[in-house]
């Protein structure tokens, strides 16, 4: 039994992050009463239940913003998530109040993408913010806060709490990296991007993992691909309606075979061994001496910018890279090859209107004793790419904590220098959960580029739901509150709405795990 008591927040102030200060108060009625908190819970939030107020049909949320668009998409995102029980939506105003006029002002921080909601029984609902990103956020707190109005068989509305939110981001990038492996289920990759989306991520970076159905090189994929133009360019839209802008990615340089290097898979050569001249022996590296291997790499990204809509980004990959073996690429030195062969791939996403992002380990030296106890790869040679590299380049910091997952850092050395290199770095947690608020304030302390949860093959369970709460707390500069006994409320709520989004009707496609019980449990072994 789970001895941990919820948390008493009815009537309660929140006022968490910037601050780090939280005050619950108790319900007098019903002292184990709990108040409900979105993913992530906003910079200032203070939400009474005991204070509900009408969601549904007789309600009117009165926005303001300068964005005359961002009405007609609550009006039209309402009417999806509710139907015939949708509030009414009118334009309070272009421009959010500078200060707050009195008690129930509702004025957004600072920021583009800021935003401030208030709610009460007397004056209704009220979204105010500088852009539809900031509404669009607005909404999304509302939305994980609404719930069915009591008392009734079916749902005849909903209402929130009296609420009273202010928020804003912490950093201006921030994303989720996503991985399309032929395991996962197309349903599972539509789930991720928009929870993302609610969560208040703004961009989601997609790694095909052998799951890309180019049209142009059709050998560079496994068989029968779920990643095709088709299912790019839907999801594409979807994320642009919600806010999330998807990022295409190709391991240009290591990680070749476009599968995880345990299993020794190899995407191409596998079934395909007449394309072996394009990799060095082995597989894992591309053979960067063959012009081929920039020709069909920029194809691809042509390809799959054009299918993601040419968003401002591409990654290139560019991690656990091994030293070269074949003759062609030992025959001038090594880092002159890869630094030749990232920039000619990096211009070429400049040519068209896109910045260049690649992993950080090749560029910090394996014995180098600053690196100790953080993520580092390279060799002697490969690090020199930090001095050489073009410094528009994104680096993404990816640091683990290694050997300790649990562990607090509080400071980023190697992301303190790419960005002294000149370079914009973004700093990439995994599971190191108390890791990653600090990781997002130096971030932010620094003038680092931005955020990047990295998901790999944990995008499901208990790690799903911890990766998306800690990672949306740290880029939005806020707290996670404790966790809740037993099952998770806000991120079941969540994840729900997501599902009723997308009209899903597979039992495999509900929960954060396809199955309860292992599928080969009910066979008689005997
Ligand atoms: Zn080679």
């Amino acid at each position: 039994m789970n001895k941990r008591r919820p948390l008493r927040l009815s009537s309660v102030v929140l006022v968490l992050a910037m601050v780090s200060c939280a005050t619950f108060a108790g319900n007098e009625a019903n002292p184990d009463a709990v108040e409900l908190a979105p993913i992530p819970v906003p910079v200032e939030f203070s939400s009474d239940m005991d204070k509900p107020v009408a969601f549904d049909a007789t309600a009117t949320v009165t926005v303001t913003c300068p964005d005359v668009g961002a009405a007609a998409w609550l009006v039209r995102h309402f009417s999806d998530w509710y139907g015939k029980q949708a509030p009414k939506v009118v334009q309070g105003g272009l421009q959010p109040a500078a200060t707050a006029a009195n008690a129930t002002s509702c004025v957004p921080p600072e920021g583009d993408e800021a935003y401030a909601i208030a709610a009460d029984s007397s004056s209704g609902i009220r979204i105010s913010a500088r852009s539809l990103a900031g509404v669009r956020w607005a909404a999304y707190t509302l939305r994980q806060l609404a719930i069915a109005k009591r008392g009734t068989f079916r749902t005849e509305g909903r209402i929130v709490p009296t609420l009273k939110v202010s928020d804003r981001p912490h950093l201006a990038f921030r994303a989720v990296h996503l991985c399309w492996f032929p395991e996962v289920r197309p349903t599972q990759m539509e789930r991720a991007i928009r929870l993302a989306a609610l969560m208040k991520f703004n961009y989601a970076i997609i790694e095909p993992w052998g799951m890309y159905a180019s049209a142009k090189h059709p050998w560079w994929h496994w068989p029968n691909p779920t990643m095709t133009k088709e299912a790019v360019r839907r999801l594409t839209a979807i994320g642009a309606d919600l806010g999330i802008t998807l990022i295409p990615q190709i391991n240009a340089y290591g990680h070749a075979t476009s599968s995880r290097g345990c299993t020794i898979k190899h995407a191409m050569l596998d079934l395909q061994p007449e394309y072996e001249p394009l990799f060095e022996p082995g597989g894992w590296n591309w053979c960067v001496s063959n012009p081929e291997t920039q020709r069909v790499l920029r194809d691809l990204i042509a390809e799959m910018h054009d299918d993601f809509g040419r968003p401002p980004f591409f990654h290139l990959g560019c991690d656990e890279a091994q030293p070269p073996s074949c003759p062609e690429c030992r025959k001038t030195p090594y880092a002159e090859l890869v630094c030749k062969h990232i920039t000619g791939l990096a211009d070429f996403v400049k040519s068209r209107g896109a910045r260049a992002m690649i992993w950080h380990d090749m560029l910090l030296e394996r014995g180098d004793p600053r690196w100790k106890g953080y993520v580092h790869h390279g060799t002697k040679t490969t690090a020199t790419l930090a001095d050489t590299l073009p410094k528009d380049v994104i680096i993404c910091d990816w640091q683990y904590s290694y050997g300790n997952m649990k562990e607090a850092r509080k400071d980023w050395p190697t992301m303190a220098y790419f960005k002294e290199k000149g370079f914009p770095v973004a700093g990439c947690p995994w599971m190191n959960f108390n890791a990653m608020k600090p990781m997002a304030d130096y971030i932010s302390k620094i003038g680092g580029f931005g955020f990047i949860e990295t998901t790999w093959h944990h995008l499901r369970g208990s790690d799903w739901v911890q990766m998306y709460k800690f990672a949306s707390a740290a880029a939005w500069g806020t707290s996670v509150p404790p966790r809740p006994p037993m099952y998770d409320t806000p991120f079941g709520n969540a994840l729900r709405l997501i599902g009723h989004d997308m009209k899903l009707t597979d039992y495999l496609d509900t929960g954060h795990l396809n199955n309860q019980v292992p599928p080969g449990w009910w066979v008689d072994n005997n």
